[in-house]
C-alpha cells in the first residue's frame, strides 16, 4: 500500500459505483417505497425490515441500529474491509485502478496506525 488514494478517485468511484445494486448483490432489497429500498438489516438482527437504501442519495441507513454510509461504508461494514481495501474492491468491480499519489511518510504511518487500531478494534469485538 503505497500512497494515499486521491480524494478525486473516490468521488469518481462514488458516483460510478450504484449503492443499490451493490447492496442488492449482498443483501438482497424487497420493497420499494418511493425513491428507497428496505431490507433486513445486515447489522443487526431483525425481523422487520428497517434497513434502507435511498437510490437518490446514495446512502443506506438504518433506523433500527442507526448504522448508515455510502457505498464505500457499506464494504467497510459489512465485508471488515479497511477503507483502502474497501476502495479496491469497489474499483474492481467496476475496471477501475485505484491511483495512489506520491507516499508521503505521514499518511502511510497513519494507515498503519489505522490498521493497528481496527486490529485491537477485531480482538475486543471477538471477545465479547
Ligand atoms: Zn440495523
Amino acid at each position: 500500500m503505497a500512497g494515499r488514494i486521491p480524494r478525486e478517485f473516490i468521488q469518481q468511484l462514488l458516483s460510478r459505483i450504484e449503492i443499490v445494486d451493490l447492496i442488492d448483490s449482498r443483501v438482497p432489497l424487497k420493497k420499494k417505497s418511493g425513491a428507497n429500498y428496505f431490507a433486513c438489516c445486515p447489522f443487526h438482527d431483525e425481523k422487520s425490515a428497517s434497513f434502507s437504501v435511498s437510490q437518490t442519495k446514495q446512502f443506506y441507513y438504518c433506523f433500527g441500529c442507526g448504522a448508515h454510509g455510502n457505498a464505500i461504508d457499506f464494504v467497510m461494514q459489512y465485508d471488515r474491509f479497511s477503507f483502502p481495501e474497501a476502495v479496491e474492491a469497489l474499483a474492481k468491480q467496476i475496471g477501475l485502478t485505484v491511483p495512489h499519489s506520491k507516499n508521503t511518510e505521514k499518511s502511510t504511518s497513519l494507515q498503519h496506525l489505522f490498521a493497528a487500531v481496527e486490529k485491537i478494534a477485531g480482538f475486543y469485538h471477538t471477545q465479547l
